[in-house]
């Protein structure tokens, strides 16, 4: 360890107190995303601003310049530049201001935005996803600072706004694209999950499907009839054609397409079997009455599809598209009443090879952050298993990993809460990682 790191890491140990108590502050702040679904925008719109508000405040001790900005009103993201003496890489240190709402209060043990503290946890909305990382940043940068660190390269710190509902054009979209770049990224997103402060270098793409079959309709009874004329006829217009029966024919085969991904989609940051399609909302019936007594002439199929980041969406788009067609051919109504495909949503994926240097200094530094205490020995490193911001930094050519305190399966959960002694080691390994990226003098 250098003589930087040594006093750097010994001043985070100091702040531990003033970082819990920071990070309170931040989740007494209700920044619920006010674009999140059934939420009062007006009510709640401003809280992203105040958090970047406070980590303002911090940027600076961390002797950063600091800027707030946004592209809507109350919705403010915040960056710190804290420049280098030059010759060294740039580093982002990156999280999101903005959290998911906290759900029936009476359900959790604590009230979600008082901060309540037990001997060994901070809960509350936020805490996991994603204060403890963003504050954890924050005090990075200031013991670097109060260390007398000078780091060669910039250090820029990032707190952007929307994040939870997919609005990176809001957030990290929109700082990047005002010029605060740099040479590598780290994003403070939970990213505990087998073990804990691992290292997450992807992000799979996620494409969002709604496949329409439209049937015809008829009384219940109708169907031995049905049946009848689809073995004996089954070119001829039937009395009754039942949209869900059709459907879930279709879904059948997407379910052995998604068995064949196991074999065929394969990525060496991923596990086998991680790329999937899903259907989660099924809506089917009759137009006339959502009731047993008629056959039923429109379903819609709803899928959140998980794809490898280094295959185009256009490739999995056209597999899928075939298997439907496919379907439709084997179906003697569907091939005449073909299904309609749509894709509502889709966010790329991303990704940083292991190999790549960013990698490598982030593993060594959480290593070096994390020895003598329970978080000691290499981490676990995998991908992300969802959406995040990794996938504009890899998409500006920027490499970015994920590492920041908390478990995943406590992300968006009640009674989130997240571990002190984690969020002090992150806290740690930031520094460590922004000394070994950037260089120190
Ligand atoms: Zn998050």
């Amino acid at each position: 360890m250098t003589a930087a790191t040594d006093k750097t890491l010994a001043r985070l140990d100091g702040m531990r107190d003033e970082m819990v108590s920071t990070l309170q502050e931040a989740i007494a702040i209700q920044s619920i995303n006010p674009t999140y679904p059934d939420q009062d925008y007006d009510d709640l719109v401003g809280g992203e601003t105040a958090v970047s508000q406070l980590l303002a405040g911090h940027y600076r001790e961390a002797g950063a310049e600091t800027q707030l900005f946004g592209d809507a009103a109350g919705r403010d993201n915040v960056v710190g530049v804290v420049r280098g003496t030059g010759g060294g890489r740039s580093l982002i240190f990156n999280g999101h201001v903005d959290v998911v709402p906290a759900g029936d209060a009476g359900a959790w043990t604590h009230d979600p935005f008082a901060g309540h503290v037990d001997g060994t946890h901070i809960w509350g909305r936020g805490s996991v996803d994603m204060k403890s990382g963003l504050v954890a940043q924050a005090f990075a940068a200031r013991a670097l600072h109060e260390s007398g660190v000078r780091l060669r390269g910039d250090l820029i710190l990032q707190g952007v706004a929307g994040e939870e509902n997919l609005e990176h054009h809001l957030g990290t979209s929109l700082v990047l694209g005002n010029g605060f770049v740099a040479h590598g990224a780290i994003i403070a997103e939970p990213t505990g999950a087998v073990g804990p402060l691992s290292v997450m270098p992807a992000t799979p793409g996620v494409l969002v499907m709604r496949i329409t079959v439209t049937g015809k309709t008829g009384h219940a009874s109708a169907r031995s009839l049905m049946r009848a004329q689809l073995r004996s006829s089954p070119d001829e217009e039937p009395i009754a054609a039942s949209a869900l029966d059709s459907a879930l024919r279709v879904h059948d085969a997407l379910r052995r397409l998604e068995d064949e991904w196991e074999v065929t989609l394969t990525d060496p940051l991923f596990e086998p079997g991680q790329f999937t399609i899903g259907l989660d909302v099924i809506d089917g019936g009759a137009r006339a009455a959502r009731n047993v007594a008629f056959i039923p002439d429109e379903t819609t199929l709803d899928y959140a599809i998980f794809y490898p980041p280094s295959v185009d969406v256009a490739t999995i788009q056209s597999e899928i598209t075939a298997t439907v067609a496919r379907a439709a051919e084997a179906d003697p109504w569907l091939r005449r009443n073909l299904p309609k495909v749509e894709w509502p949503m889709h966010y790329p994926g991303g990704r940083t090879d292991r190999s790549d240097p960013l990698c490598q200094t982030v593993v060594a530094a959480r290593e070096e952050a994390a020895a003598g205490t329970a978080y000691a020995g290499a981490p676990d490193v995998r991908p992300f298993p969802s959406a995040t911001d990794l996938t504009w930094f890899t998409a500006a050519g920027i490499p970015a990993v994920g590492l920041g305190p908390g478990s995943l399966s406590m992300a968006h959960a009640v009674d989130e809460r997240c571990a002190i002694d984690e969020i002090v080691v992150a806290a740690k390994a930031y520094a460590a990682a922004a000394i070994r990226w950037c260089g120190a003098v």
